[in-house]
């Protein structure tokens, strides 16, 4: 197989275009046309692979889709709206009402909320675990559990989990892991090889190329025997291709939450550089963490790339010797942290992450602003944290504008 960038930027097109673009063009309309009812027939009975109506598939989409998968080295990948859209499209397809999720309790805000305040009224029970200890998640599973679920890094505490481990107890037990790559990308994170099942992305972030459009993906490893998973019956004799049948014939179609071809155009040409950008703004995150680390103000800073991070050897093990662009740091509390943001002139005050740009945000008045106090303590958002997503500018510049805002 040839490697990361070549597959990043040559994709696996199904269709030579007929202008022999080197682009994939956009493709934005609705519906594609048959030569005859026979044709169609085929096609709507699986005989046949075409493009019928955009919200079940289309070729600029699929494009994307196809480079993804081959990233990933997963053998099913579907885009979708959002990196919400991919979170709710898998856990929809996995449970059931009686059954339960063991998520981390260190999760995306989106995330929480799908799992408190959607699945939970449906009768899924969500098990919030701290995955750093095995024995702790290892006591919350029973014959109902169905799925692990985490962030490759989460932030704004930068945690980070023996996630081999946690596939190895989750394989023992038939239950499906499903990473939140979204930090990490393909291109940090092989998940197969940490014995992942289900990735999903925000590809709004890194992979988006620089904050240009919303969107998420999903993407089967092809390593889970869906047999144990009673939901899937109906597509068990489809045996590894299981879940990507149901999802693309059942729940991804009926939910409606596709990629539009336009942002899969952007997301697509946003891989292409994507190495490049995330090389980039690792190499600038760590230097900010060096730098904040040694400054007086400076009460603590997160980062797996700090040499007195506790998950630095593992961080370094799964995420291709990178530590990612996200990092979070202590000032005394929220008037000195406002003061802080306030001054920046090159970093914006944003909650996004993984864009060009860099930016700050004041996690406790934002994100978790919801959150009762006591919540926000347990979840150690105090006032004086900060979270900082280092973009790909000059590193002198990014420096030069914390040192005068500091
Ligand atoms: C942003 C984000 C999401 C949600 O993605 P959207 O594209 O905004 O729906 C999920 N997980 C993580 C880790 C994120 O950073």
């Amino acid at each position: 197989m040839v490697g990361f960038n070549t597959r990043a930027i040559h994709s696996v097109t199904l269709k030579e275009d007929v202008h022999h673009a080197i682009r994939q063009p956009i493709y934005s309309g609705v519906a594609f046309s048959f030569d005859s009812a026979e044709e169609q027939e085929e096609a709507f009975r699986g005989n046949r692979p075409s493009h019928m109506y955009s919200r079940i598939s289309n070729p600029t989409v699929e494009e994307f889709e196809n480079k993804l998968r081959s990233l990933e080295d997963g053998i099913g990948a579907i885009a979708v709206a959002s990196g919400m859209a991919a979170i709710s499209n898998v856990l929809i397809t996995l449970l059931e009402a009686g059954d339960n999720i063991i998520a981390s309790n260190a999760l995306f805000g989106g995330t929480v909320s799908l799992l408190k305040n959607v699945l939970s009224p449906l009768g899924i029970e969500i098990r919030f675990v701290d995955l750093e200890s095995l024995s702790a998640t290892e006591a919350q599973i029973d014959e109902r559990t169905r799925v692990i679920f985490f962030e490759t890094i989460a932030n704004p505490q930068m945690n980070v989990y023996d996630i081999a481990r946690i596939s190895q107890l989750a394989e023992k037990h038939h239950i499906v892991v499903v990473a939140d790559s979204t930090v990490t990308t393909p291109y940090l994170f092989k998940a197969k090889s940490f014995g992942v099942n289900i990735v999903v992305h925000s590809t709004s972030k890194l992979i988006s190329g620089g904050a240009t459009s919303i969107g998420g993906a999903i993407v089967d490893m092809g390593n889970f025997d869906w047999t144990h998973i009673k939901k899937l019956a109906k597509y068990h004799r489809l045996k590894a291709w299981a879940f990507i049948a149901k999802l693309r014939k059942e729940v991804f179609r009926d939910l409606g939450a596709c990629l539009s071809p336009h942002h899969a155009y952007l997301q697509s040409l946003g891989l292409e550089t994507l190495s490049l950008r995330v090389d980039r703004s690792c190499q600038n995150t760590q230097q900010v963490a060096d730098y904040l680390a040694g400054h007086p103000s400076v009460r603590q800073v997160n980062y797996p790339g700090l040499a007195n991070s506790p998950y630095r050897s593992i961080a370094k093990a799964q995420f291709n010797d990178r530590f990612g662009s996200v990092l979070s740091f202590e000032l005394a509390d929220k008037a000195n942290s406002f003061a802080f943001l306030n001054r920046l002139k090159i970093f914006k005050r944003a909650t996004n992450l993984g864009d060009n740009t860099s930016l700050a945000v004041h996690p406790a008045s934002t994100i978790f602003v919801d959150y009762s106090a006591e919540d926000r303590a347990a979840m150690k958002v105090s006032e004086g944290l900060i979270r900082l997503s280092v973009g790909i500018e000059d590193i002198e510049d990014i420096l030069q504008d914390l040192e005068q805002a500091l």
